[in-house]
């Protein structure tokens, strides 16, 4: 059994989905999957669990709807593909909760903003309240205001931050790789998915750093950074593989899925 953190008022979880897991390789978006992961979620959420789903995807869906072949290259078109794919991937969203009757709330952040006092209150605020009404917060990054997530794919760390700001007992990172390996498992045949990580020693480190090959754009490293914040705010954090949504269930149910960063702190 998976030892998450399950105490208290720990039924709450962020879940981070990154644009590796929301589209093809090609680009294009997943509906198929999107829609599979909007059961999975309503279901995680009428089981009793609190759930904040961080959404990254906003320049893919973007890039679709404008027809482009390729990410553009420069920042402000990215910024631009953004704006127009935030909309759209709201859209998206509310169309495959509706069935599920899963309200659903957009929520723009940056990590910048929740680092100064009166805004970490209000979007606290917000975010319990909207916790409390039953609805579903969307988060993502605000891209008009921060370049930082579209050039170090930086949700990853701010999802590990909502996490410490709500007090929530686990955050799931979905990837497209398993979890972290103790080398490239694409190149090396030996490497060895690690099941629990309980202080990030430079072993793990440079683990990461050997297998940093997932095609999003934060990478294992920035994974790690989000490890860092959830570990020493007491937050169990688990990286898994996002191809089969329905792993976030597995996980609540207490299967071993993925690599899970034990929290210093957390009672079992
Ligand atoms: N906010 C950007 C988007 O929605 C991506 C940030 C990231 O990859 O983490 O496309």
């Amino acid at each position: 059994m998976t030892e998450i953190n399950r105490d208290t008022e720990q039924k709450r979880i962020v879940v981070k989905v990154g644009s590796s897991t929301l589209s093809f390789a090609n680009g294009r978006i997943n509906l198929q999957r999107i829609e599979r992961l909007a059961g999975v979620l309503s279901e995680v959420r009428h089981a009793g669990w609190e759930l904040i789903l961080v959404s990254s995807g906003a320049i893919a869906v973007g890039g679709g709807l404008l027809g482009m072949k390729k990410k553009p290259e420069r920042l402000p078109e990215k910024q631009a593909l953004a704006a127009v794919g935030q909309a759209e991937l709201m859209k998206i969203y509310q169309r495959f909760f509706e069935p599920f009757h899963q309200t659903v709330a957009q929520v723009l952040l940056t990590k910048d903003g929740l680092q100064e006092k009166t805004k970490r209150i209000n979007a606290r605020n917000t975010l319990n309240r909207l916790l409390e009404m039953g609805i579903l917060p969307v988060i993502n990054e605000n891209d008009t205001v921060s370049t930082f997530g579209i050039r170090f794919g930086n949700n990853d760390v701010l999802a590990a931050t909502v996490a410490e700001l709500i007090h929530a007992g686990l955050v799931i990172i979905l990837s497209d790789i398993d979890g972290l390996y103790t080398a490239d498992p694409r190149k090396d045949p030996q490497a060895r998915l690690i099941d629990t990580v309980h202080d990030l020693s430079p072993t793990v480190l440079r683990s990461a750093r050997g297998s940093d090959n997932t095609f999003g754009t934060g990478g294992m490293s920035v994974k790690l950074d989000a490890a860092r914040i959830c570990m020493e705010a007491g937050i169990d954090m688990i990286i898994a593989n996002g191809k089969n949504p329905e792993v976030i269930a597995e996980i609540l149910e207490g299967k071993k899925r993925g690599t899970l960063f034990k929290s210093q702190k957390s009672k079992d």
